[in-house]
């Protein structure tokens, strides 16, 4: 009956990172990992504004097969030695079984994104690793899909898990998706995982990520994922949706006033 609370990038020489009930967590960083010197400014961005965990991506699946997918191996270099020199634990995402080995060797939170929720053989391999997983909802998944694919993990042996909302597809246009804010307080009814919403990915403009954030927190979140970069016009993915100095500042704001716990 008691909500779990996940601890990220526990080691013998660090106490980790929690996420649950009584800690509110921030997770920010650039969307595409794309050199190292806009990655640790992105952390040292995400860091001030009261993150304690460094999100970024070096696979990256885009629906645009011309879009850019990352910077791979080199990427997942470049974020963890921007997480040692912030002292941010790093969390990025995992898109293929035969990368689980790689990625949970550079980070401290495997990343399933939206479009991977239900690869079974993916949810299988990073449960059977000891790394705690963040769990997207696939934009098409209903509550149950989600929570069976955490099941997937748990089955494995792996019970850190993190869930986070992030849209779905409805028949409204003006987003890429509707951020389901519901579905908050009814997986914390159906399950004891924790709950984070991705504001950035569900809205896909920067303007509305203030906005759906407030809800999130008002909703219960237990945490937040944002997408931020210090030169958002320059980004090589999902620019238009990045948080810059003045909106990270404000958000940081706004969770200082209502979720205190940060
Ligand atoms: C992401 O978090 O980088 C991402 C692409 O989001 P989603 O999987 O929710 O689309």
């Amino acid at each position: 009956p008691e909500r779990s609370t996940v601890v990220v990038g526990r080691d013998a020489t660090r106490a980790g990172v929690p996420i649950g009930p009584d800690h509110f967590t921030l997770l920010a960083g650039p969307c595409a990992v794309e050199s190292l010197d806009q990655t640790l400014e992105s952390a040292e961005m995400a860091k001030a504004a009261g993150a304690t965990l460094l999100r970024g991506g070096a696979f990256r699946p885009q629906t645009l097969p011309y879009a850019f997918h990352g910077l791979g191996k080199s990427g997942l270099r470049i974020l963890a030695e921007a997480g040692a020199a912030t002292g941010l634990p790093v969390v990025t995402e995992v898109t293929e079984v035969s990368d689980v080995a790689l990625v949970a060797e550079h980070a401290d939170m495997l990343q399933i994104g939206a479009r991977n929720m239900q690869n079974f053989g993916l949810l299988n391999a990073v449960g059977a690793t000891r790394k705690p997983v963040l769990l997207k909802r696939g934009i098409q998944a209903t509550i149950e899909e989600w929570l069976m694919a955490a099941e997937y993990v748990a089955q494995r042996g792996n019970l850190d898990i993190v869930l986070c909302e992030r849209g779905i597809r409805t028949f409204e246009s003006a987003t890429p998706a509707t951020l389901d804010i519901s579905s908050v307080p009814t997986v914390q009814r159906l399950s004891h995982l924790p709950v984070l919403v991705d504001p950035t990915h569900a809205s896909g403009r920067r303007d509305l990520v203030l906005p759906l954030s407030r809800a999130a927190i008002a909703a219960g979140a237990d945490g937040l994922l944002v997408d931020i970069h210090p030169d958002p016009e320059s980004a090589l993915c999902d620019g238009p949706q990045a948080l810059a100095g003045p909106e990270i500042r404000e958000l940081a704001a706004a969770i200082r006033r209502m979720a205190p716990l940060v």
